[in-house]
Protein backbone atom coordinates (compact mmCIF):
# COMPACT_ATOMS: atom_id res chain seq x y z
CA UNK A 1 0.00 0.00 0.00
CA UNK A 2 1.55 3.42 -0.44
CA UNK A 3 1.86 4.87 2.30
CA UNK A 4 4.14 7.17 3.45
CA UNK A 5 5.08 7.99 7.16
CA UNK A 6 8.37 9.03 8.93
CA UNK A 7 9.25 9.89 12.43
CA UNK A 8 8.41 6.02 13.82
CA UNK A 9 9.09 5.61 17.28
CA UNK A 10 8.24 3.89 20.48
CA UNK A 11 7.52 5.47 23.75
CA UNK A 12 10.20 7.94 25.42
CA UNK A 13 11.78 9.04 21.34
CA UNK A 14 9.32 11.75 21.27
CA UNK A 15 10.18 14.48 23.66
CA UNK A 16 8.39 17.13 22.94
CA UNK A 17 4.87 16.73 23.26
CA UNK A 18 3.82 19.36 20.18
CA UNK A 19 5.36 16.95 17.53
CA UNK A 20 2.89 15.10 16.24
CA UNK A 21 4.29 11.29 16.98
CA UNK A 22 3.69 10.60 12.84
CA UNK A 23 2.98 11.48 9.54
CA UNK A 24 1.41 9.07 8.03
CA UNK A 25 -0.68 9.43 4.61
CA UNK A 26 -3.01 7.14 2.78
CA UNK A 27 -2.53 8.39 -0.96
CA UNK A 28 -5.31 8.97 -3.03
CA UNK A 29 -4.11 6.21 -5.65
CA UNK A 30 -4.78 4.18 -2.37
CA UNK A 31 -8.05 6.03 -1.27
CA UNK A 32 -10.08 6.23 -4.68
CA UNK A 33 -10.24 3.00 -5.71
CA UNK A 34 -11.47 1.74 -2.38
CA UNK A 35 -14.10 4.56 -1.96
CA UNK A 36 -15.81 3.81 -5.40
CA UNK A 37 -16.61 0.56 -4.04
CA UNK A 38 -19.27 2.69 -1.51
CA UNK A 39 -23.11 2.24 -2.78
CA UNK A 40 -23.63 6.00 -2.92
CA UNK A 41 -25.91 8.16 -4.96
CA UNK A 42 -23.40 10.64 -3.68
CA UNK A 43 -26.31 13.01 -2.10
CA UNK A 44 -25.96 12.22 1.67
CA UNK A 45 -22.67 13.65 2.39
CA UNK A 46 -19.18 13.07 2.89
CA UNK A 47 -17.62 11.08 6.04
CA UNK A 48 -14.12 12.60 7.20
CA UNK A 49 -12.46 9.87 8.90
CA UNK A 50 -9.34 10.55 12.03
CA UNK A 51 -6.00 8.62 12.42
CA UNK A 52 -5.99 7.86 15.41
CA UNK A 53 -2.11 8.16 16.30
CA UNK A 54 -2.08 11.80 15.36
CA UNK A 55 -5.91 13.24 15.27
CA UNK A 56 -4.83 14.23 11.72
CA UNK A 57 -7.85 13.88 8.93
CA UNK A 58 -7.04 10.50 7.53
CA UNK A 59 -9.66 10.12 4.57
CA UNK A 60 -12.77 11.61 3.19
CA UNK A 61 -15.09 9.43 1.53
CA UNK A 62 -19.20 9.62 0.47
CA UNK A 63 -21.96 8.53 2.70
CA UNK A 64 -24.94 6.41 1.55
CA UNK A 65 -28.41 7.64 2.33
CA UNK A 66 -31.31 4.72 3.25
CA UNK A 67 -32.26 4.70 -0.40
CA UNK A 68 -28.53 3.51 -1.31
CA UNK A 69 -29.02 0.88 1.33
CA UNK A 70 -32.39 -0.36 -0.28
CA UNK A 71 -30.90 -0.30 -3.59
CA UNK A 72 -27.60 -2.26 -2.31
CA UNK A 73 -30.00 -4.95 -0.62
CA UNK A 74 -31.46 -5.52 -4.15
CA UNK A 75 -28.39 -5.75 -6.17
CA UNK A 76 -27.32 -8.58 -3.28
CA UNK A 77 -30.89 -9.94 -3.75
CA UNK A 78 -30.30 -10.55 -7.62
CA UNK A 79 -26.81 -11.83 -7.12
CA UNK A 80 -28.12 -14.02 -4.12
CA UNK A 81 -30.31 -15.83 -6.37
CA UNK A 82 -27.90 -17.32 -8.68
CA UNK A 83 -25.05 -18.07 -6.37
CA UNK A 84 -26.76 -19.92 -4.32
CA UNK A 85 -27.53 -22.35 -7.56
CA UNK A 86 -23.44 -22.23 -7.39
CA UNK A 87 -21.87 -25.76 -5.90
CA UNK A 88 -20.35 -25.72 -2.76
CA UNK A 89 -17.24 -27.02 -4.53
CA UNK A 90 -16.76 -23.95 -6.29
CA UNK A 91 -17.77 -21.68 -3.45
CA UNK A 92 -15.51 -23.27 -0.86
CA UNK A 93 -12.75 -22.24 -3.58
CA UNK A 94 -13.31 -18.46 -3.00
CA UNK A 95 -12.95 -19.04 0.71
CA UNK A 96 -9.60 -21.13 -0.07
CA UNK A 97 -8.16 -18.19 -2.29
CA UNK A 98 -9.63 -15.81 0.42
CA UNK A 99 -7.36 -17.45 2.84
CA UNK A 100 -4.56 -17.49 0.76
CA UNK A 101 -4.65 -13.90 -0.24
CA UNK A 102 -5.15 -12.27 3.31
CA UNK A 103 -2.00 -13.77 3.98
CA UNK A 104 -0.35 -12.72 0.87
CA UNK A 105 -1.35 -9.47 1.32
CA UNK A 106 -1.28 -9.04 4.77
CA UNK A 107 0.96 -5.64 4.85
CA UNK A 108 -1.57 -3.67 3.07
CA UNK A 109 -4.15 -4.29 5.32
CA UNK A 110 -2.25 -4.18 8.75
CA UNK A 111 -1.36 -0.58 7.41
CA UNK A 112 -4.98 0.04 6.85
CA UNK A 113 -6.10 -1.18 10.10
CA UNK A 114 -3.44 0.29 12.07
CA UNK A 115 -4.39 3.84 10.52
CA UNK A 116 -7.55 3.54 11.05
CA UNK A 117 -7.62 2.39 14.55
CA UNK A 118 -4.57 2.88 15.96
CA UNK A 119 -3.95 -0.22 17.19
CA UNK A 120 -0.59 -1.76 17.59
CA UNK A 121 0.11 -4.11 14.71
CA UNK A 122 0.77 -7.04 16.42
CA UNK A 123 -3.31 -6.62 16.98
CA UNK A 124 -3.86 -6.08 14.11
CA UNK A 125 -2.19 -9.49 13.05
CA UNK A 126 -4.46 -11.11 15.60
CA UNK A 127 -7.04 -10.10 12.63
CA UNK A 128 -5.16 -11.11 9.72
CA UNK A 129 -5.01 -14.76 11.47
CA UNK A 130 -8.42 -14.84 12.76
CA UNK A 131 -9.66 -14.72 8.76
CA UNK A 132 -6.87 -17.35 7.53
CA UNK A 133 -7.87 -19.57 10.35
CA UNK A 134 -11.62 -19.26 9.44
CA UNK A 135 -11.01 -19.91 5.82
CA UNK A 136 -8.99 -22.61 6.34
CA UNK A 137 -11.75 -24.37 8.88
CA UNK A 138 -14.70 -23.22 6.95
CA UNK A 139 -13.54 -24.81 3.40
CA UNK A 140 -12.45 -28.11 5.24
CA UNK A 141 -15.55 -28.56 7.31
CA UNK A 142 -18.25 -25.74 5.95
CA UNK A 143 -19.69 -28.14 3.24
CA UNK A 144 -20.31 -30.72 6.19
CA UNK A 145 -22.23 -28.22 8.36
CA UNK A 146 -24.01 -27.78 5.35
CA UNK A 147 -24.34 -31.21 4.21
CA UNK A 148 -28.13 -32.48 4.25
CA UNK A 149 -28.97 -34.95 7.11
CA UNK A 150 -31.23 -37.73 6.74
CA UNK A 151 -33.86 -38.10 9.69
CA UNK A 152 -35.97 -41.23 10.77
CA UNK A 153 -39.47 -40.93 9.01
CA UNK A 154 -42.82 -40.94 10.44
CA UNK A 155 -42.94 -44.54 9.75
CA UNK A 156 -40.09 -46.94 9.01
CA UNK A 157 -39.56 -47.43 5.37
CA UNK A 158 -42.84 -45.68 4.20
CA UNK A 159 -41.56 -41.91 4.94
CA UNK A 160 -37.97 -40.84 3.83
CA UNK A 161 -36.87 -37.46 5.69
CA UNK A 162 -34.17 -35.51 4.97
CA UNK A 163 -33.33 -32.45 6.40
CA UNK A 164 -31.47 -29.10 4.60
CA UNK A 165 -29.54 -25.89 5.18
CA UNK A 166 -30.84 -23.01 2.69
CA UNK A 167 -29.19 -19.69 2.64
CA UNK A 168 -31.76 -17.03 4.17
CA UNK A 169 -30.97 -15.15 1.38
CA UNK A 170 -29.36 -11.52 1.64
CA UNK A 171 -27.21 -11.13 5.63
CA UNK A 172 -27.25 -7.96 6.79
CA UNK A 173 -23.66 -7.47 9.35
CA UNK A 174 -23.61 -4.33 10.97
CA UNK A 175 -19.69 -4.32 12.31
CA UNK A 176 -17.92 -1.96 14.92
CA UNK A 177 -14.44 -0.32 14.58
CA UNK A 178 -12.27 -2.30 16.92
CA UNK A 179 -11.42 -5.59 14.47
CA UNK A 180 -12.50 -4.29 11.15
CA UNK A 181 -11.16 -6.83 9.46
CA UNK A 182 -11.92 -9.87 11.56
CA UNK A 183 -15.51 -8.90 12.58
CA UNK A 184 -16.47 -8.15 9.01
CA UNK A 185 -15.07 -11.68 7.49
CA UNK A 186 -15.88 -13.69 10.07
CA UNK A 187 -19.52 -12.60 9.25
CA UNK A 188 -19.07 -13.15 5.54
CA UNK A 189 -16.83 -16.23 5.00
CA UNK A 190 -19.62 -18.59 6.74
CA UNK A 191 -22.46 -16.07 5.03
CA UNK A 192 -21.16 -16.72 1.32
CA UNK A 193 -20.13 -19.86 1.80
CA UNK A 194 -23.87 -21.08 2.96
CA UNK A 195 -24.71 -19.22 -0.16
CA UNK A 196 -26.25 -15.60 0.91
CA UNK A 197 -24.93 -12.14 -0.03
CA UNK A 198 -24.38 -10.06 2.42
CA UNK A 199 -24.56 -6.06 2.75
CA UNK A 200 -22.20 -4.60 5.19
CA UNK A 201 -22.53 -1.52 7.07
CA UNK A 202 -19.03 -0.77 8.96
CA UNK A 203 -17.92 2.15 11.73
CA UNK A 204 -17.57 5.15 9.99
CA UNK A 205 -14.11 5.44 11.30
CA UNK A 206 -12.75 1.97 9.52
CA UNK A 207 -15.24 2.40 6.74
CA UNK A 208 -11.42 1.80 4.60
CA UNK A 209 -10.56 -1.85 6.04
CA UNK A 210 -14.00 -3.03 4.76
CA UNK A 211 -13.70 -1.78 1.19
CA UNK A 212 -10.87 -3.62 1.26
CA UNK A 213 -12.20 -6.38 2.20
CA UNK A 214 -14.42 -6.02 -0.41
CA UNK A 215 -11.67 -5.89 -3.11
CA UNK A 216 -9.84 -9.01 -1.76
CA UNK A 217 -12.94 -10.80 -2.16
CA UNK A 218 -13.38 -9.92 -5.56
CA UNK A 219 -9.70 -10.98 -6.33
CA UNK A 220 -10.75 -14.39 -4.65
CA UNK A 221 -12.77 -15.00 -7.45
CA UNK A 222 -16.64 -13.55 -5.50
CA UNK A 223 -18.74 -12.65 -8.34
CA UNK A 224 -20.47 -9.05 -8.20
CA UNK A 225 -22.45 -7.84 -5.90
CA UNK A 226 -22.42 -10.51 -3.31
CA UNK A 227 -20.67 -8.17 -0.91
CA UNK A 228 -21.86 -4.90 -1.08
CA UNK A 229 -20.84 -2.03 1.71
CA UNK A 230 -23.17 0.71 2.59
CA UNK A 231 -21.18 3.19 4.27
CA UNK A 232 -22.34 5.55 7.68
CA UNK A 233 -23.70 5.80 11.06
CA UNK A 234 -26.39 4.50 13.19
CA UNK A 235 -28.98 5.48 10.74
CA UNK A 236 -27.65 3.73 7.82
CA UNK A 237 -27.36 0.31 10.23
CA UNK A 238 -30.87 0.80 11.12
CA UNK A 239 -31.99 1.05 7.74
CA UNK A 240 -30.09 -2.12 6.94
CA UNK A 241 -32.70 -3.76 9.37
CA UNK A 242 -35.15 -2.98 7.34
CA UNK A 243 -33.81 -4.95 4.23
CA UNK A 244 -32.19 -8.00 4.74
CA UNK A 245 -33.05 -11.37 5.64
CA UNK A 246 -30.79 -11.91 9.20
CA UNK A 247 -28.84 -9.22 10.73
CA UNK A 248 -25.08 -10.49 12.02
CA UNK A 249 -24.50 -7.15 14.15
CA UNK A 250 -21.58 -6.47 16.62
CA UNK A 251 -21.30 -3.91 18.63
CA UNK A 252 -22.41 -2.54 22.08
CA UNK A 253 -25.48 -4.35 23.96
CA UNK A 254 -27.25 -1.12 24.05
CA UNK A 255 -27.45 -0.91 20.30
CA UNK A 256 -27.40 -4.47 20.20
CA UNK A 257 -31.12 -4.26 21.74
CA UNK A 258 -32.19 -1.52 19.55
CA UNK A 259 -31.11 -4.02 16.29
CA UNK A 260 -32.77 -6.65 17.95
CA UNK A 261 -36.45 -4.96 18.58
CA UNK A 262 -36.23 -3.71 14.90
CA UNK A 263 -35.32 -7.08 14.04
CA UNK A 264 -38.10 -8.52 15.75
CA UNK A 265 -40.62 -6.32 14.09
CA UNK A 266 -39.36 -8.31 10.78
CA UNK A 267 -39.27 -11.33 12.19
CA UNK A 268 -36.10 -11.83 10.91
CA UNK A 269 -32.81 -13.90 12.42
CA UNK A 270 -30.30 -11.94 14.38
CA UNK A 271 -26.68 -12.65 15.71
CA UNK A 272 -25.87 -10.20 18.24
CA UNK A 273 -22.24 -10.49 19.49
CA UNK A 274 -22.30 -7.29 22.47
CA UNK A 275 -20.24 -6.20 25.16
CA UNK A 276 -18.45 -7.62 28.10
CA UNK A 277 -16.80 -7.08 31.32
CA UNK A 278 -14.84 -10.34 31.28
CA UNK A 279 -13.29 -11.84 34.43
CA UNK A 280 -10.18 -13.52 34.77
CA UNK A 281 -9.18 -15.84 38.37
CA UNK A 282 -5.74 -16.29 38.97
CA UNK A 283 -6.32 -19.40 41.57
CA UNK A 284 -4.13 -20.36 44.62
CA UNK A 285 -2.33 -22.73 42.78
CA UNK A 286 -1.54 -20.68 39.14
CA UNK A 287 1.94 -20.88 37.68
CA UNK A 288 3.06 -17.72 38.23
CA UNK A 289 5.92 -17.18 35.60
CA UNK A 290 3.22 -17.93 32.71
CA UNK A 291 0.11 -16.22 34.41
CA UNK A 292 1.69 -12.93 34.27
CA UNK A 293 2.38 -12.52 30.84
CA UNK A 294 -0.42 -14.18 29.64
CA UNK A 295 -2.86 -11.56 31.90
CA UNK A 296 -0.90 -8.61 30.47
CA UNK A 297 -1.93 -9.78 26.86
CA UNK A 298 -5.75 -10.53 28.05
CA UNK A 299 -6.17 -6.95 29.69
CA UNK A 300 -4.04 -4.79 27.69
CA UNK A 301 -3.93 -6.71 23.47
CA UNK A 302 -5.49 -3.66 21.03
CA UNK A 303 -5.40 -1.41 24.29
CA UNK A 304 -8.60 -3.00 25.87
CA UNK A 305 -10.35 -2.62 23.12
CA UNK A 306 -11.14 -6.11 22.23
CA UNK A 307 -14.28 -7.70 23.17
CA UNK A 308 -12.97 -10.82 24.73
CA UNK A 309 -10.38 -8.45 26.47
CA UNK A 310 -10.09 -9.05 30.66
CA UNK A 311 -11.65 -5.71 32.98
CA UNK A 312 -11.74 -7.68 35.82
CA UNK A 313 -8.96 -9.35 37.60
CA UNK A 314 -9.84 -12.04 40.89
CA UNK A 315 -6.95 -12.89 42.34
CA UNK A 316 -7.01 -15.75 45.42
CA UNK A 317 -5.68 -14.10 48.36
CA UNK A 318 -3.32 -16.49 48.63
CA UNK A 319 -1.33 -15.14 45.48
CA UNK A 320 -2.25 -12.08 44.85
CA UNK A 321 -0.03 -10.24 46.43
CA UNK A 322 3.21 -12.14 44.87
CA UNK A 323 1.22 -11.73 41.60
CA UNK A 324 0.65 -7.98 41.35
CA UNK A 325 4.22 -6.91 42.43
CA UNK A 326 5.36 -8.81 39.18
CA UNK A 327 1.81 -8.09 37.10
CA UNK A 328 3.04 -4.00 37.94
CA UNK A 329 6.07 -4.36 36.87
CA UNK A 330 5.17 -6.28 33.39
CA UNK A 331 2.79 -3.64 32.52
CA UNK A 332 4.87 -0.39 33.21
CA UNK A 333 7.00 -2.32 30.68
CA UNK A 334 4.54 -2.10 27.89
CA UNK A 335 5.71 0.18 25.08
CA UNK A 336 3.19 2.16 23.70
CA UNK A 337 3.88 3.37 19.98
CA UNK A 338 2.47 4.66 16.80
CA UNK A 339 4.74 2.44 14.37
CA UNK A 340 3.40 0.90 11.13
CA UNK A 341 5.90 -2.46 12.46
CA UNK A 342 6.06 -4.21 15.66
CA UNK A 343 8.14 -1.86 17.96
CA UNK A 344 5.06 -1.29 20.30
CA UNK A 345 3.04 -3.89 22.38
CA UNK A 346 0.16 -1.21 22.98
CA UNK A 347 -1.64 1.16 20.68
CA UNK A 348 -3.90 4.19 20.69
CA UNK A 349 -7.40 4.37 21.62
CA UNK A 350 -9.54 4.73 18.58
CA UNK A 351 -11.21 8.17 19.40
CA UNK A 352 -11.53 11.05 21.61
CA UNK A 353 -14.99 9.34 22.61
CA UNK A 354 -12.94 6.59 23.71
CA UNK A 355 -10.55 8.49 25.67
CA UNK A 356 -13.44 10.37 27.76
CA UNK A 357 -14.73 6.94 28.51
CA UNK A 358 -11.45 5.81 29.90
CA UNK A 359 -10.34 9.07 31.31
CA UNK A 360 -14.77 9.28 33.04
CA UNK A 361 -14.06 5.54 33.81
CA UNK A 362 -10.48 6.04 35.70
CA UNK A 363 -11.06 9.63 37.08
CA UNK A 364 -14.57 7.97 38.99
CA UNK A 365 -13.09 5.26 40.31
CA UNK A 366 -10.00 7.32 41.83
CA UNK A 367 -12.84 9.90 43.24
CA UNK A 368 -14.55 7.30 44.73
CA UNK A 369 -11.33 5.72 46.39
CA UNK A 370 -9.79 3.44 44.03
CA UNK A 371 -5.54 3.35 43.99
CA UNK A 372 -4.10 3.06 40.31
CA UNK A 373 -0.90 0.49 40.81
CA UNK A 374 0.19 1.73 37.64
CA UNK A 375 -1.10 4.15 35.25
CA UNK A 376 -4.41 6.35 35.57
CA UNK A 377 -3.26 8.51 32.82
CA UNK A 378 -3.67 9.97 29.76
CA UNK A 379 -0.38 9.60 27.49
CA UNK A 380 -0.73 12.27 25.36
CA UNK A 381 2.97 12.68 24.47
CA UNK A 382 2.39 9.68 22.35
CA UNK A 383 -0.44 10.60 21.03
CA UNK A 384 -3.72 12.77 21.22
CA UNK A 385 -5.85 9.39 22.16
CA UNK A 386 -3.29 6.80 23.92
CA UNK A 387 -3.94 5.97 27.60
CA UNK A 388 -1.69 4.20 29.56
CA UNK A 389 -2.54 0.28 30.67
CA UNK A 390 -4.22 0.79 34.00
CA UNK A 391 -4.47 -1.13 37.28
CA UNK A 392 -6.54 -0.06 39.65
CA UNK A 393 -6.92 -1.97 43.11
CA UNK A 394 -9.52 -1.12 45.68
CA UNK A 395 -12.69 -0.28 43.31
CA UNK A 396 -15.77 0.89 44.73
CA UNK A 397 -18.89 -1.41 43.81
CA UNK A 398 -20.37 2.00 42.78
CA UNK A 399 -17.78 3.08 40.86
CA UNK A 400 -18.92 3.16 36.98
CA UNK A 401 -15.56 0.73 35.65
CA UNK A 402 -17.00 -1.77 38.90
CA UNK A 403 -20.22 -2.57 36.23
CA UNK A 404 -20.03 -1.17 32.84
CA UNK A 405 -17.42 -1.78 30.33
CA UNK A 406 -14.58 0.76 29.96
CA UNK A 407 -13.50 -0.85 26.75
CA UNK A 408 -10.15 0.45 27.07
CA UNK A 409 -7.32 -0.41 28.57
CA UNK A 410 -8.26 -0.70 32.24
CA UNK A 411 -8.41 -3.76 34.62
CA UNK A 412 -9.59 -3.89 38.29
CA UNK A 413 -8.50 -6.12 41.26
CA UNK A 414 -10.74 -7.86 43.38
CA UNK A 415 -8.96 -10.19 46.32
CA UNK A 416 -10.85 -13.42 47.31
CA UNK A 417 -10.61 -16.43 49.69
CA UNK A 418 -11.94 -19.48 48.19
CA UNK A 419 -12.53 -20.51 44.48
CA UNK A 420 -16.54 -20.52 45.61
CA UNK A 421 -16.02 -16.98 45.62
CA UNK A 422 -14.05 -16.59 42.53
CA UNK A 423 -17.04 -17.87 40.77
CA UNK A 424 -19.76 -15.68 42.47
CA UNK A 425 -17.71 -12.66 41.64
CA UNK A 426 -16.95 -13.76 38.03
CA UNK A 427 -21.06 -14.26 37.63
CA UNK A 428 -21.71 -11.00 39.33
CA UNK A 429 -22.18 -9.18 36.44
CA UNK A 430 -25.23 -8.75 33.64
CA UNK A 431 -22.30 -9.78 30.71
CA UNK A 432 -21.12 -13.30 29.68
CA UNK A 433 -18.92 -12.97 27.19
CA UNK A 434 -15.54 -14.08 28.35
CA UNK A 435 -13.93 -15.36 31.54
CA UNK A 436 -10.08 -17.09 32.22
CA UNK A 437 -9.02 -19.38 34.89
CA UNK A 438 -5.61 -19.91 35.85
CA UNK A 439 -4.59 -22.67 37.75
CA UNK A 440 -2.16 -25.55 37.14
CA UNK A 441 -4.98 -28.00 38.03
CA UNK A 442 -6.83 -28.43 34.25
CA UNK A 443 -9.37 -30.89 35.64
CA UNK A 444 -10.62 -28.26 38.72
CA UNK A 445 -10.47 -25.10 36.18
CA UNK A 446 -12.73 -27.17 34.18
CA UNK A 447 -15.13 -27.67 36.66
CA UNK A 448 -15.07 -24.11 37.68
CA UNK A 449 -15.50 -23.10 33.94
CA UNK A 450 -18.78 -25.14 34.35
CA UNK A 451 -20.10 -22.93 36.89
CA UNK A 452 -19.47 -19.76 35.15
CA UNK A 453 -22.17 -17.48 32.66
CA UNK A 454 -19.76 -16.84 29.96
CA UNK A 455 -19.59 -17.77 26.14
CA UNK A 456 -16.07 -18.86 26.60
CA UNK A 457 -14.20 -19.68 29.52
CA UNK A 458 -10.47 -19.96 28.56
CA UNK A 459 -8.18 -21.88 31.21
CA UNK A 460 -4.57 -20.59 31.04
CA UNK A 461 -4.96 -18.29 28.54
CA UNK A 462 -6.90 -14.92 28.15
CA UNK A 463 -8.94 -15.16 24.74
CA UNK A 464 -6.74 -16.45 21.96
CA UNK A 465 -7.34 -20.35 22.07
CA UNK A 466 -11.12 -19.92 22.07
CA UNK A 467 -11.48 -16.99 19.47
CA UNK A 468 -8.25 -18.83 17.48
CA UNK A 469 -10.42 -22.13 17.50
CA UNK A 470 -12.54 -21.40 14.43
CA UNK A 471 -14.38 -24.97 15.34
CA UNK A 472 -15.45 -23.64 18.15
CA UNK A 473 -18.70 -21.28 18.89
CA UNK A 474 -18.07 -17.86 20.02
CA UNK A 475 -20.34 -15.78 21.50
CA UNK A 476 -22.28 -14.46 24.98
CA UNK A 477 -24.05 -15.47 27.98
CA UNK A 478 -27.19 -12.68 29.33
CA UNK A 479 -26.41 -9.31 28.11
CA UNK A 480 -23.66 -10.48 25.64
CA UNK A 481 -25.62 -11.57 23.14
CA UNK A 482 -27.41 -13.99 21.15
CA UNK A 483 -26.01 -16.53 18.85
CA UNK A 484 -22.38 -17.75 17.93
CA UNK A 485 -19.66 -16.89 15.42
CA UNK A 486 -17.50 -19.45 13.92
CA UNK A 487 -17.83 -23.57 13.95
CA UNK A 488 -20.71 -25.30 12.92
CA UNK A 489 -23.20 -22.17 15.21
CA UNK A 490 -21.94 -20.09 13.34
CA UNK A 491 -22.61 -20.96 9.75
CA UNK A 492 -26.21 -22.92 10.90
CA UNK A 493 -27.01 -19.15 12.00
CA UNK A 494 -27.32 -18.17 8.19
CA UNK A 495 -29.26 -21.10 7.28
CA UNK A 496 -32.69 -21.92 7.33
CA UNK A 497 -33.77 -25.00 7.98
CA UNK A 498 -35.68 -27.02 5.48
CA UNK A 499 -37.51 -30.79 5.71
CA UNK A 500 -38.35 -32.69 2.73
CA UNK A 501 -40.19 -35.53 3.39
CA UNK A 502 -41.26 -38.35 1.17
CA UNK A 503 -44.31 -40.62 1.60
CA UNK A 504 -43.04 -43.21 -0.13
CA UNK A 505 -45.55 -46.46 0.87
CA UNK A 506 -48.03 -44.89 -2.02
CA UNK A 507 -46.54 -47.12 -4.84
CA UNK A 508 -46.95 -50.53 -2.76
CA UNK A 509 -50.63 -49.17 -2.08
CA UNK A 510 -49.78 -48.30 1.65
CA UNK A 511 -50.18 -44.17 1.67
CA UNK A 512 -52.14 -42.86 4.28
CA UNK A 513 -54.57 -42.56 2.24
CA UNK A 514 -55.56 -46.19 1.32
CA UNK A 515 -54.88 -46.33 5.22
CA UNK A 516 -57.95 -43.43 6.27
CA UNK A 517 -59.82 -44.93 3.21
CA UNK A 518 -60.40 -47.97 5.75
CA UNK A 519 -62.83 -45.65 7.57
CA UNK A 520 -64.11 -45.71 10.91
CA UNK A 521 -61.75 -47.03 13.58
CA UNK A 522 -59.25 -49.04 11.70
CA UNK A 523 -56.81 -46.51 10.70
CA UNK A 524 -56.38 -45.43 14.27
CA UNK A 525 -55.90 -49.11 15.31
CA UNK A 526 -53.22 -49.53 12.82
CA UNK A 527 -51.51 -46.71 13.63
CA UNK A 528 -51.71 -47.43 17.20
CA UNK A 529 -50.40 -51.11 16.85
CA UNK A 530 -47.32 -49.36 14.49
CA UNK A 531 -46.61 -46.62 17.38
CA UNK A 532 -46.83 -49.18 20.27
CA UNK A 533 -44.18 -51.35 18.44
CA UNK A 534 -42.12 -48.78 17.40
CA UNK A 535 -42.08 -47.46 21.11
CA UNK A 536 -41.14 -51.63 22.20
CA UNK A 537 -38.86 -50.99 19.63
CA UNK A 538 -37.33 -48.07 20.63
CA UNK A 539 -36.64 -46.39 16.93
CA UNK A 540 -36.23 -43.25 17.55
P1 LIG B 1 -21.82 0.59 18.75
O1 LIG B 1 -22.94 -0.24 19.23
O2 LIG B 1 -21.83 2.03 19.09
O3 LIG B 1 -21.72 0.53 17.15
C1 LIG B 1 -21.59 -0.67 16.44
C2 LIG B 1 -22.13 -0.51 15.04
O4 LIG B 1 -23.54 -0.29 15.10
C3 LIG B 1 -21.55 0.69 14.28
O5 LIG B 1 -21.36 0.31 12.92
C4 LIG B 1 -22.65 1.73 14.39
O6 LIG B 1 -22.62 2.69 13.35
C5 LIG B 1 -23.88 0.86 14.33
N1 LIG B 1 -25.11 1.45 14.89
C6 LIG B 1 -25.22 2.43 15.83
N2 LIG B 1 -26.53 2.65 16.12
C7 LIG B 1 -27.25 1.78 15.38
C8 LIG B 1 -28.63 1.50 15.26
N3 LIG B 1 -29.56 2.16 15.97
N4 LIG B 1 -29.03 0.53 14.40
C9 LIG B 1 -28.11 -0.19 13.70
N5 LIG B 1 -26.78 0.05 13.76
C10 LIG B 1 -26.35 1.02 14.60
O7 LIG B 1 -20.50 -0.13 19.25
P2 LIG B 1 -19.00 0.40 19.16
O8 LIG B 1 -18.76 1.38 20.25
O9 LIG B 1 -18.68 0.79 17.78
O10 LIG B 1 -18.18 -0.96 19.47
C11 LIG B 1 -17.76 -1.29 20.71
C12 LIG B 1 -18.70 -2.31 21.32
O11 LIG B 1 -18.75 -3.47 20.52
C13 LIG B 1 -18.25 -2.78 22.70
O12 LIG B 1 -19.36 -2.85 23.54
C14 LIG B 1 -17.70 -4.17 22.44
O13 LIG B 1 -17.72 -5.01 23.54
C15 LIG B 1 -18.59 -4.63 21.34
N6 LIG B 1 -17.98 -5.72 20.58
C16 LIG B 1 -18.45 -6.99 20.75
C17 LIG B 1 -17.85 -8.05 20.07
C18 LIG B 1 -18.33 -9.46 20.26
O14 LIG B 1 -17.95 -10.32 19.49
N7 LIG B 1 -19.14 -9.74 21.25
C19 LIG B 1 -16.78 -7.79 19.21
C20 LIG B 1 -16.34 -6.50 19.07
C21 LIG B 1 -16.95 -5.46 19.76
Amino acid sequence: MSTAHEGEGALGELLDPELPAATYVLEPDVVEPLTRRIVTSHTAGTHRSTLPFTGAPLAAFPLSSTDDVAAAAGRARVAQGEWARTSLHERTAVLDRLGALVLERQSEILDLVQMESGKARRSAFEEVADVAMACRHYAVRGPGYLGERRVPGMLPVLTGVRVHRRPVGVVGAIAPWNYPLSLVLSEAIPALLAGNAVVLKPDPQTTLSSLWVAELLQEAGLPDDLFLVVAGGGDIGAALVDHVDHIAFTGSTATGRKVAARAGERLIGTTLELGGKNPLYVAADADLDSAVPGVVRACFANAGQLCMSIERLVLHERIADAFLERFAVAVRDLTLGTGLDYTADVGSLVSAAQLERVTRHVDDALAKGARAIVGGVHRSDVGPFFYAPTVLDDVPEDALCAREETFGPVVAVTRVASDDEAVRVMNDTEFGLNASIWSTDVARARRLAARVQSGTVVINDGYASAWGSAAAPMGGFKASGQGRRHGREGIEAVTEVQTVAVQRGARFGLSLDTLYALGGETPSRVLSVALGAMRRLRLP
